[in-house]
């Protein structure tokens, strides 16, 4: 996620940094080779093929969860009902599930958005109920667990469905909300929350502006009805729409590795581009201001140049649905919520695709470890680099989203500060070196959940780069 409030210096600033990337794509920047055919899926052929250094993205969990999810979206745009079957295989013995329901975080509730689970069926499922997890108190809770009869073993599977309501709130800068012919909702529905080697995610949903969710990579499959008057653009490959009667649609996706699914509904125009096998489609609603041809070349440019840096974007699909400027964006797998124009919001979330989408973390324990990582991300493509300035304010990148009092604190430290010492750290320890390390640890923990010791591993021989990160607390 970036959040920066509207004002009237934003698109001025995106016409600068648009004329600022096409000059740093000019010359490979610190000797950084090149690869002659930039939209060819190849690694970086320096990275050492050891086990701490994958040559390649490892591939995700053969055993990850299989969820498939259905919505469907009233005639008034306001109320999404839907089920959720859920096939998980834990790794340590458990007799309950936990799903995370964002949508009742005091940040959401308040704009009308809420969660219910209405049912939960499934032959080794016991009874369901919440827990509030700091909830917003008008709200259900903000867990789900459903008790199962017995322990699951590890390495055995349980399969349970989910059916729930989700309402809709005014539109704002937030993952849900509903405006004129537009609705959209990401992270609603219960979201599965466990962290392998660890077990259940029970972090409390903060009053801070930001994520909090731990989830696993899943294979994904979506489907939402919706009236047919609209387009949806979501999480995953999509196929084309179907009729489904009564004057509605049904479209329908999947992902093979996906932590969370966006959905977004309206009247959008859709345009195309293409960063080699990736396909990108941009939506636009009527009289947007932005022009959708141009914005999915500028993505698709964009993910050519991360993928210089960071290896081969980890999705076939991106969608990026343009929303009202409501003055940020927010990251989804394969799937971005734009609600503004500038142009460092686009670069911040395309980022995250790796930093987030494919490495996951703790966004509880670990923000620094998708937010810092995003931020230090635009000045690799010829947006300001988080500076000097940044490196001097106080706090510790790697505390958790409960230990900032505020969200100005949390954006100064983790994404201003956070980036800025990742800056340095590349700095310090030589950009190339600094790359092929961080592409050690980008292949070595794809698809799963980082911790901050994963950077350490990755950066060990790079003594300079590890002390600039101790010293401003990314290691606790
Ligand atoms: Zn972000």
């Amino acid at each position: 996620m970036t959040f920066r409030r509207p004002h009237p210096t934003v698109a001025l600033a995106g016409l600068l940094s648009l004329g600022m990337l096409l000059a740093g794509c000019a010359a490979a920047p610190d000797g950084l080779d090149f690869p002659p055919d930039p939209s060819g899926r190849t690694i970086d052929d320096r990275v050492d093929p050891d086990a701490d250094c994958p040559s390649e993205a490892v591939a995700p969990a053969e055993d990850r969860p299989v969820i498939a999810l259905e919505f469907s979206l009233a005639e008034n745009l306001r109320i999404v009902t839907g089920t959720e079957t859920v096939t998980f295989t834990p790794d340590l013995p458990t007799d309950e599930l936990v799903f995370r329901l964002i949508p009742n975080s005091p940040v959401s509730a308040p704009f009308g958005n809420e969660l219910t689970v209405t049912d939960v069926t499934g032959k080794e499922v016991d009874d369901f109920g919440y827990e509030s997890a700091d909830a917003y108190p008008t709200t259900p809770g903000g867990l789900l667990v459903v008790r199962l009869t017995e322990e699951v073993e590890a390495g055995n599977s349980v399969e349970v469905s989910l059916d729930f309501e989700l309402e809709l709130g005014d539109g704002t800068f937030d993952r849900y909300g509903t405006a004129d012919g537009l609705s959209w909702w990401a992270s609603g529905f219960p979201l599965l929350s466990w962290e392998p080697g660890v077990g259940w995610s029970r972090d409390p949903l903060v009053t801070v502006l930001g994520e909090t969710s731990t989830s696993q990579a899943a294979d994904t499959t979506i489907s939402v009805e919706a009236p047919e008057d609209l387009e949806v653009l979501m999480t995953g490959a999509q196929d084309r729409p179907e009729p489904a009667g009564d004057g509605r649609r049904v479209w329908t996706s999947s992902e093979t590795a996906a932590r969370d699914v966006s959905v977004a509904v309206g009247r959008f125009d859709t345009e195309g581009a293409a960063a080699g096998d990736t396909e990108i489609t941009v939506g636009v609603l009527p009289d947007a201001a932005t022009d959708a041809a141009e914005l999915a070349e500028d993505a698709a440019s964009l993910i050519e140049d991360f993928e210089e840096f960071f290896g081969p974007f980890p999705y076939d699909t991106l969608t990026i649905p343009v929303l009202p400027n409501f003055g940020g964006g927010i990251e989804y797998p394969s799937s971005i919520l734009l609600a503004s124009p500038s142009r460092v919001i686009l670069v911040h979330e395309i980022a995250h695709m790796w930093f987030y989408g494919m490495i996951g973390n703790s966004q509880f324990r670990d923000p620094w470890l998708d937010e810092a990582f995003a931020s230090y991300a635009e000045g690799l493509v010829g947006e300001p680099a988080r500076d000097g300035t940044d490196l001097e304010i106080p706090g510790d990148i790697g505390d958790s989203m409960s230990d900032f009092p505020d969200a100005d604190e949390y954006f100064d430290v983790v994404y201003g500060k956070g980036g800025a010492v990742l800056t340095a750290a590349r700095d310090a320890a030589g950009a190339d070196e600094f790359d092929r390390a961080l592409r050690c640890y980008i292949n070595a923990q794809a698809w799963q959940i980082a911790v901050p010791d994963d950077v350490a591993a990755a950066l060990s021989e790079l003594p300079a780069a590890v002390k600039i990160l101790d010293e401003a607390g990314a290691f606790g």
